[in-house]
């Protein structure tokens, strides 16, 4: 399949999954991942309309977004060692993957010497994974008010990747547990947090289902990664 043919497949499989759902598919943005994969699929998907990419790796990001057109803005959502804050920073226009206190602090930090204020979101290890970084969700909701404090960011929503599931409707409960932490998260805070980054490409139409507001999409738009 061509990377054309690959985008219309996931843009009708978002929009219909919004029809179910009854959502405005406008209020669901794509993330395109296109981590391992090379420049020239990142640009095919750029000509057809697709501007907004996901990056795991800052090396990757500093490799790629200088290679490529201003016009495409670039979301990190990998694991952020404190030692490349600094390179991520100018790089991207949402850090996905805030996992900790600690790194929030850090990424604080640096933003304010820098003069930035990133929007972020807050990984939520939902299942309490060993193999996965973010926030224990019964101990996420202590630590916001230290959270909100930080005036270097500015704190948009929540996103998780659920435990590998045989069939994606086993993924369902995760995306539920996300939207309602999220919502708890809201009311105790008392400011709106909107987004919802959930769903990839095995399961992405179940999380608009449950109210993504955001897709990381990788494999479906590009084909396998190198
Ligand atoms: C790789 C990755 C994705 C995309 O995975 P696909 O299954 O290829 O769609 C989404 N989110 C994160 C955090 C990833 O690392």
């Amino acid at each position: 399949m061509t990377i054309e043919q690959r985008y219309q497949s996931v843009q009708q499989r978002l929009q219909a999954a919004a029809k179910r759902a009854g959502r405005d598919p406008e209020a669901i943005r794509l993330v395109a991942v296109s981590k391992k994969q090379p420049l020239e699929k990142i640009q095919a998907a750029a000509d057809l309309g697709q501007l907004l990419f996901g990056e795991n790796r800052v090396q990757e990001l500093r490799e790629k977004v200088p290679a490529l057109p201003d016009r495409l803005t670039w979301h990190l959502i990998g694991h952020l060692q404190k030692n490349k804050i600094r390179q991520a920073l100018p790089l991207v226009t949402m850090i996905e993957s805030v996992d900790s206190l600690e790194l929030a602090r850090q990424i604080d930090r640096i933003a304010g010497e820098l003069g930035f204020v990133p929007q972020v979101l807050l990984e939520v290890n939902l299942a309490g994974e060993a193999s996965k970084y973010g926030f224990n969700p019964d101990e996420l909701p202590s630590e916001l008010e230290a959270l909100l404090a930080f005036d270097h960011l500015e704190i948009c929503g929540v996103m998780a990747i659920p435990p590998m599931v045989e069939e994606p409707e086993q993924a369902r409960p995760y995306f539920v547990q996300l939207r309602e932490l999220r919502d708890r998260l809201q009311t105790s805070a008392g400011v709106p947090f909107p987004e919802l980054s959930m769903g990839m490409s095995a399961d992405f139409e179940i999380a608009i289902e449950e109210g993504a507001t955001m897709v990381r999409v990788g494999s479906a738009l590009f084909g396998p990664r190198s």
